[in-house]
């Protein structure tokens, strides 16, 4: 029995396939385009594997209708990516591939796929971010997604902007939201060059820390979960992550007792692979609870 993977992401899609104990038998990427051209190549991929596909896990960009009782369950909704927007997705896949299909947001697949296979594994609390393209966020207690009349978007959590920032942020909604100011294209257009062009003592690092930071403190406040996991391109910077650690040190000022920071923010185990993997493991657990 095998088990699929889609990672939707607005830049690329990511597809794999697993066995039953989630090891990849093969996984492909291609870049996102339009729907009728992206899932050719989704259906294509997986109709290999249709006589033993048991069920798929959907971790796709968004917003996206979570809602089972719902008219759109399952549709991407006000994506900004026009083509996508009110796209039928899981329905899609149901009638070519005819399985279950598991739907969650991208950065929900990701923060499972930590919790089931990286740093949360034998926690009850995860909190995962992504700071790419755009920021997103995800959270998962006792192995279930917190949820409620749709899935978060921690991403658009108003900050304060920093004071030797002018940069008034790039989110076409809030202006200086996180994503706004901290995401890889905000750094783009403020400072004229792609972050991973930036040195390492760039002083733009601290004024990002700083953003990080305060999406720490909010959400270690909001959640006080076991672990903040933060991934995507702009964490490839190894020099952010202890700057984050200091600068949300320097915020707390002591106010609550978090785990030791070394281990309470961390990169993720599974670096690229946390969606994939969140995926197959959602597929997983549909089939094996479609079974119960
Ligand atoms: P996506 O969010 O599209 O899935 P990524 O997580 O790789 O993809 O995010 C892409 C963004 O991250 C781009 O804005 C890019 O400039 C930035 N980025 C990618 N690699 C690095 C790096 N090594 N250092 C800093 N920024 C990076
Ligand atoms: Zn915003």
């Amino acid at each position: 029995m095998y088990y699929g993977g889609i990672e939707a992401g607005g830049t690329k899609f990511v597809c794999g396939v697993s066995d039953n104990e989630l090891n990849l038998v093969e996984r492909i990427s291609f870049p996102t385009t339009t729907p009728t051209e992206t899932m050719i190549q989704v259906l294509t991929f997986f109709k290999k594997y249709q006589e033993e596909l048991a069920g798929i896990g959907v971790g796709s960009f968004g917003p996206i209708d979570i809602q089972t009782d719902s008219l759109t369950y399952g549709y991407i909704t006000t994506t900004p990516k026009v083509a996508w927007q009110n796209y039928d997705f899981v329905g899609t896949l149901k009638k070519a591939l005819e399985v279950p299909i598991a739907w969650t947001t991208d950065v929900n697949a990701a923060c499972f796929g930590e919790y089931v296979a990286g740093h949360g594994q034998g926690l009850k609390s995860v909190v995962y971010y992504t700071i790419g393209t755009g920021v997103g966020g995800g959270a998962v207690l006792n192995g279930r997604f917190v949820e409620g009349f749709s899935h978060p978007e921690m991403g658009h959590m108003l900050l304060q902007r920093h004071q030797k920032d002018a940069y008034l942020g790039n989110c076409p909604f809030h202006g200086e939201c996180l994503e706004g100011l901290a995401a890889g294209p905000a750094i783009e257009k403020r400072l004229g060059k792609k972050a991973q062009n930036l040195t390492a003592n760039d002083p733009f690092w601290q004024i990002e820390a700083d953003y990080i930071a305060q999406c720490v403190y909010n959400t270690t406040l909001l959640y006080a979960p076991e672990i903040i996991i933060l991934g995507g391109g702009v964490m490839k910077q190894p020099q952010l992550l202890p700057l984050v650690r200091q600068a949300f040190a320097d915020k707390l000022k002591g106010y609550v007792a978090t785990p030791e920071l070394s281990a309470y923010l961390k990169t993720p185990a599974l670096e690229d692979d946390a969606g994939l993997t969140g995926c197959l493991a959602l597929a997983k657990e549909i089939v094996v609870c479609q079974k119960l």
